[in-house]
């Protein structure tokens, strides 16, 4: 959903959202914050904040590769694995309802991971940059289809 910074009208807000899908540069991790990360990208004072999950050493590859995926997405504003683009006037990206990386699919992932690990064997908190390539077993749609065929 987008919500408006105080004293920005819905046009800044959406201006902002396509600054923040523009910048360049680095993203520096700020901080951890709960289980999300915090990242900057741009000038200081100013730049773009961006608050994506987090990611754990325990995760099994298939939540990794979506959790990588979904980073990227947040930041870029496109799915690699769906194709689906930020919708800048609502501030959502509408991804195919056979992708990882939506929320549809990726919470119930996440929460069965977190119901077998429970809060206190996670692993170690990777750190990696969002932007960086995702590996590239990332299955695409296509070839989901083509495993589901074949099961
Ligand atoms: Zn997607």
């Amino acid at each position: 959903m987008l919500t408006s910074a105080p004293g920005h009208n819905r046009a800044d807000t959406i201006a902002t959202v396509a600054r923040c899908l523009d910048d360049d540069g680095p993203l520096v991790l700020l901080a951890r914050d709960g289980n999300d990360d915090l990242y900057h990208r741009g000038p200081v004072p100013g730049g773009s904040i961006y608050l994506i999950p987090g990611l754990w050493s325990t995760m099994p590859p298939d939540l990794l590769r979506a959790l990588r995926a979904r980073r990227r997405a947040d930041i870029t504003g496109r799915c690699d694995a769906c194709g689906a683009a930020l919708t800048l006037s609502t501030g959502q990206m509408a991804h195919e309802s056979d992708c990882n990386v939506g929320n549809d699919r990726l919470r119930p992932m996440l929460s069965a991971w977190l119901r077998r690990v429970g809060r206190y064997a996670r692993g170690r908190r990777l750190t990696e940059d969002p932007l960086d390539p995702i590996d590239q077993a990332t299955p695409t749609r296509q070839e989901r289809r083509d495993v589901q065929q074949e099961s």
